[in-house]
């Protein structure tokens, strides 16, 4: 068994896990397999229930895990789907430590941090690295070394060192210089403080990984290696890149696979980084601007729509197109200010939940309806489709969903039969992957080119089918369904060039070497906008 610990040190949110991630692509294009684990210090169970304004996007798993959006980053570096075993955070660990205490599991004993918590989060890297068949697994701790809630699984990274051998654990620790603009100077001297606190925990660190706004001196880097007491070669420099695609290629440029893959005992064999070299080479070379305006409420942090975000760049990569993101508030376009819907080459209105800002995103794909600019919308963008088309088309004035008024009775939209009843807000949506099938005779098969499609879902509502006949003789076609015909999972709008809603998440499963054909169509969509 080989485990690579990643910690971090001064602050949160320095790129730690697009660090692991690029470890993983090299190790993964090395040919060993690689599996991810996320461990957060926070009591949420999961990220499900957070605010992708205060956490960044909750990602989906194909088995349905709502998950920490590194665990998003993960499946793109390696181009593998993760699972439930990859997204730990310290209520779930607390909430099993506790149903065995209660089944009496622990038999009479003092249940303590040490060792019933190291265990149980031993045992999950174990079950995970085992399940997966992985070469590697790619532990991430989240937040910093200083964080009290995260003292146990530093602790627990500390003891899987004497467990599975010296030789077969690597700790990584990321850490920040910071840029003092009035002497020009990177500096160490907080990330000396994190090594020491990191030390304290009875873990050295094997490799350093310095991040920066700029490029790190000489100087400093030797430094580092100093007060760490490394080589040199251990200290790794991660200034910032034009993009995150590509730091699997500075890393590789310093040599760190070379000295990972003998650090772990693996065999050095070659890498192939072609896919991207590819996509940067598309990033630096791509001029044309595609304007898409992203119609949601979480606009303050870009993050809550990050996989979604990079699934419309890098598919206009792909296209040789700068896909520039407006992010528009939704509300703000509710108070009338119209002007922020002018000048788009496309509108998509991304997933959400609750009625803030609803009736500005009706009015958006109005506006893309009436003005034939393509939109697409994801889970409740697609329901807002539903909506709007029966507002304005079918004449339904009060059209709603039941999500914002239930008590309402022209609800197009309504809760699926199989959430009625359920109070719990934690993993109960339906989540993860489910089959679509999708009619020969629409966009959607155009787009796929394949009739079976799999796609993840995270949603409580759905079409309802008392509209579906009304609705499609009016020209709002329902193009892709559950295999049993019952479920609307993709909508279309036939009079339109390119107006498409589906009620799942294509983003979760685009890949930055292999975007999603959805995301290609819409950008591709989008050019002739330019165009025209
Ligand atoms: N709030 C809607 C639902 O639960 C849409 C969910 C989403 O966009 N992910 O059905």
């Amino acid at each position: 068994m080989r485990v690579i610990f990643v910690t971090g040190g001064v602050l949160s949110g320095i790129g730690k896990g697009i660090i692991a991630s690029s470890l993983g692509a090299l190790l993964q294009g090395s040919g060993y397999r690689v599996f991810f684990q996320k461990l957060d210090g926070y009591l949420n169970v999961d990220p499900g229930t957070m605010s992708p304004f205060q956490h960044g996007e909750v990602f989906v798993t194909e088995d349905g895990a709502e998950t920490d959006l590194d665990i998003g980053h993960y499946e793109r570096f390696i181009g593998e789907n993760l699972n439930h075993l990859s997204s730990f955070t310290s209520g779930r660990f607390f909430e099993e430590v506790i149903r065995r205490e209660r089944a009496g599991d622990y038999l009479g004993k003092t249940v303590q941090f040490i060792p019933h918590l190291t265990n149980l989060v031993k045992e999950k890297i174990r079950e995970g690295y085992e399940t997966s068949g992985a070469d590697v697994s790619i532990i991430e701790i989240g937040g910093t070394v200083w964080d009290m809630e995260n003292e146990y699984l530093i602790e627990s990274a500390r003891q899987m060192r004497r467990e599975i051998g010296r030789e077969n654990v690597v700790y990584i620790h990321v850490s920040l210089l910071p840029y003092i603009g009035a002497s020009k100077e990177l500096k160490t001297k907080p990330t000396q403080h994190a090594v020491r606190t990191l030390m304290s925990y009875g873990i050295n660190p094997d490799f350093l990984v310095l991040r920066a706004d700029l490029p790190i001196p000489e100087d400093i880097l030797k430094k580092a290696a100093d007060f760490c007491s490394l080589d040199r070669e251990h200290i790794i420099a991660a200034p910032n890149m034009p993009t995150i695609y590509e730091v699997p290629l500075d890393l590789e440029h310093q040599g760190v696979r070379e000295r990972l893959l003998s650090r772990l005992g693996f065999e050095v064999c070659p890498c192939d980084l072609g896919g991207w070299r590819t996509l940067v080479e598309g990033i630096h070379t791509a001029r044309e601007i595609v304007k898409i305006g992203m119609v949601g409420k979480y606009n303050d942090l870009e993050d809550a729509y990050y996989s979604l975000n990079e699934w419309l760049r890098t598919a206009g990569y792909a296209r040789k197109k700068r896909v520039e993101i407006r992010f528009i508030d939704a509300e703000e376009i509710e108070q009338g200010n119209l002007a922020l819907l002018e000048n788009l080459d496309g509108i998509c209105v991304p997933g959400g939940f609750g009625s803030r800002g609803i009736e500005g995103m009706i009015i958006a794909c109005r506006h893309a309806r009436e003005n034939r600019i393509p939109y697409l919308g994801i889970c409740l963008g697609s329901q807002i489709m539903g909506i709007e088309y029966a507002r304005n088309i079918l004449g339904i004035a009060s059209a709603n969903s039941e999500e914002f008024v239930p008590e309402n009775t022209e609800n197009i939209i309504h809760i699926m039969e199989t959430q009625k009843g359920v109070r719990d807000k934690g993993g109960t949506m339906r989540l993860g992957t489910y089959p679509c099938v999708i009619r020969g005779d629409s966009l959607a098969f155009e787009i796929y080119k394949e009739t079976d499609i799999h796609e993840r879902h995270r949603h409580r509502f759905e079409f309802n089918n008392a509209y579906r006949e009304r609705m499609e003789s009016a020209g709002f076609h329902i193009s892709g369904t559950s295999p049993d015909g019952e479920l609307a999972e993709i909508v279309e709008i036939s009079e339109h060039p390119f107006m498409i809603g589906t009620q799942f998440h294509p983003e979760f499963k685009s890949r930055p070497t292999r975007p999603h054909p959805l995301f290609l169509a819409f950008v591709e969509a989008c050019e002739q906008m330019v165009r025209e």
